[in-house]
């Protein structure tokens, strides 16, 4: 049997962490408020939107609801942002992705004052991680590399391999890696052939989107293999882009899916407020 990678204890952990430090602060009169924007009613973000005020109750730090209806113009969404951006008491803003066709995600992103770019989307966030200045660090990729520094994987000089090229998990999770020594390879839809790149993984990190895609054919004995993916499957149950049941007789570790990547992703988000405070 596999090490479990246990993302639900170890986000945990983090968010009782985040608690201390936010009490600290308060000691000191310093308060931590996070400003969320949700533009429209998508279920999906009304749930992670829910899901990341509860975690801010938890540690304590003070949270703003923008809820917008789904028409609001792109001015509108922008103007907001600038107000926000202008408020000394607010820490960080959040604009829950994705947003309505109209609207440019992109520009939303790069309106957002980089002191308070606690989901690490910024342009500027994404090249002080490049260059290894300090700067917020995208939630997913920040959140695994804490779970496999926390499960004591160690990463210098292992062959990494991360299939997956987008801008908020695929390529800063390669970065990261680099910066914590790894010898990296990224993966993507025009790699050929894949499994014999997958192959030579001591850490596997899988973000595709397509589920059970990796098997345990794609995988090198020992293999330590984190799963990002998130799915529903036909019978509603939760699954991730990699086949737990076949991967898991060949690795020496995993993430299950549900209770892997996924809490990590906000707990994260609430180490990076209360950071905001220090980057500030
Ligand atoms: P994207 O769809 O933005 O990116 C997917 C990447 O996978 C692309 O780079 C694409 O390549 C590559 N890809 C697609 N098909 C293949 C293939 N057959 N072989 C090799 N590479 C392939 O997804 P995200 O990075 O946003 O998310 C990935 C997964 O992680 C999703 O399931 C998402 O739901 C989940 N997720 C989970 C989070 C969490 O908190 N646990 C947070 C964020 C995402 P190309 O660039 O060439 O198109």
């Amino acid at each position: 049997m596999p090490q479990l990678i246990d993302g639900k204890a170890i986000s945990a952990q983090i968010k009782d962490e985040v608690k201390e430090k936010v009490r600290q602060l308060k000691e000191q009169g310093i308060s931590v408020c996070l400003a969320v924007i949700q533009v429209g009613e998508d279920p999906a973000s009304s749930v992670y939107v829910g899901n990341k005020k509860k975690a801010c109750a938890y540690v304590g730090i003070e949270s703003l609801s923008y809820e917008l209806a789904e028409e609001t113009t792109q001015e509108e969404l922008l103007s907001l942002i600038r107000e926000l951006n202008e408020k000394k008491e607010v820490n960080g803003i959040l604009v829950q992705l994705p947003l309505p066709g109209h609207i440019d995600e992109d520009a939303v992103i790069r309106a957002i004052d980089a002191k308070k770019d606690v989901d690490g989307f910024h342009p500027q966030s994404v090249g002080a991680l490049c260059i290894g200045q300090p700067g917020f660090v995208s939630c997913t990729p920040a959140g695994i590399i804490e779970l496999l520094k926390r499960s004591n994987v160690e990463i210098a000089g292992k062959e990494c391999v991360v299939v997956g090229r987008s801008n908020i998990v695929g390529k800063p999770m390669a970065l990261l890696l680099l910066r914590e020594n790894g010898t990296v390879t990224v993966a993507h839809s025009r790699t050929k052939n894949l499994k014999e790149v997958t192959k030579r993984a001591d850490i596997l990190i899988v973000a595709v989107g397509k589920p059970k895609m990796i098997t345990g054919d794609y995988v090198k004995e020992g293999a330590v293999v984190i799963d990002v993916g998130i799915h529903r499957n036909e019978n509603n149950k939760l699954c991730g882009d990699v086949d737990y049941e076949d991967v898991s007789p060949v690795c020496s570790a995993i993430t299950p899916v549900p209770g892997g990547v996924g809490p990590m992703t906000i707990a994260m988000l609430m180490y990076n407020c209360a950071n905001s405070v220090c980057l500030q």
